[in-house]
């Protein structure tokens, strides 16, 4: 074991439904290894339990191997998360009931660990290296096939009383719109994730519709004049809108950052949810919109940080 801080890493892995993003991650910041390994969560949650142990203990071997020391290990999965208890309590895609993650990670490569839930530490990331960095209170909100938020003061996201904390995507926008896949109608993912724009698009274009149009082609029509398509992508701004000045009422940050497939839309999105957003202002402060700056690499990084914090070693990066 080496005594020199410089030679300091953790072992981040941020769980997915398909994929697993891993690294080995210094306090400062920088990768300095990467990989990806398929999930495959149709062989059932044991063989993912597995797969999720053998790739961090992989990555430690590789670490010392390189000379240098892992301290710890962060691991980030979808669904609902027990992070003080360390479980996976449920994920629709992965297939976790209760697994006790952390324990098992800990038994079995003998580091401590931190469980994390991926929106939440996706926003930690975004919070502290990426597009929120140095604004202190964040709301971190991914839009994919869902919508799910983090709310991150000083450089924490918080977790909430359950570990549900976030849910910006089951926030009532439509009484009267689609059902939810939680059973409700009008939950804000319902009327504005990417899946939903998808299939209002579909719907309002019946028979002449060619074939499944993704969120990202309909922002495109928009942007080429096609009515439909406007009339679709403004429906979707409003409701967000609607779900963000929420957001801002009770949150006052003063970043909002925009993650997920959605946020690719750059500008088609930004420009007129900002404008949508400002009118929805009225005593209260407009917070900064802007679009995430990590990509996909902000799961993985925000479970770095996640065993950074869990050691008490604080990363460097974001003081700067
Ligand atoms: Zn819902």
């Amino acid at each position: 074991m080496s005594d020199r801080v410089s030679d300091r890493v953790v072992v981040a892995l941020d769980v997915g439904g398909t994929g697993m993003k891993c690294a080995l991650v210094r306090p400062d910041g920088v990768v300095v290894r990467s990989e990806r390994h398929p999930t495959d969560a149709a062989r059932g949650p044991a063989a993912v339990v597995g797969t999720i142990l053998e790739v961090a203990g992989g990555l430690a071997d590789k670490a010392r191997a390189d000379g240098l020391d892992p301290i710890a290990v962060g691991i980030a999965v979808p669904g609902v998360v027990d992070e003080a208890r360390g479980v996976a309590v449920w994920s629709a895609n992965v297939g976790f009931r209760d697994v006790p993650l952390r324990d098992l990670t800990v038994k079995r490569l003998g580091l401590p660990t931190a469980l994390g839930h991926d929106v939440r530490v996706g926003g930690l990331a975004e919070a502290r290296l990426g597009a929120g960095r140095g604004t202190g209170h964040v709301l971190f909100v991914a839009i994919g096939t869902g919508i799910a938020a983090a709310h991150v003061v000083d450089g924490k996201a918080a977790v909430g009383a359950h570990g549900a904390a976030g849910e910006i995507g089951h926030i009532l926008v439509r009484p009267d719109g689609p059902r939810c896949g939680c059973g409700r109608p009008g939950c804000l993912e319902a009327v504005a994730s990417a899946a939903a724009i998808g299939r209002r698009y579909a719907e309002l274009a019946g028979k002449t519709a060619d074939a499944p149009v993704t969120a990202a082609q309909v922002a495109e029509r928009a942007a080429a004049g096609e009515p439909l398509a406007g009339q679709v992508w403004q429906e979707a701004v409003e409701a967000l809108a609607d779900g963000l000045a929420s957001g801002q009422a009770l949150f006052d940050v003063a970043t909002i950052v925009l993650g997920g497939g959605l946020a690719q839309a750059g500008d088609r999105l930004l420009t007129p949810l900002r404008a949508a957003l400002h009118e929805r202002m009225t005593f209260h402060r407009e917070p900064q919109l802007v679009a995430a700056a990590l990509g996909d690499e902000a799961g993985c990084l925000g479970a770095a940080l996640l065993a950074l914090d869990a050691v008490g070693v604080r990363d460097h990066q974001e003081k700067r």
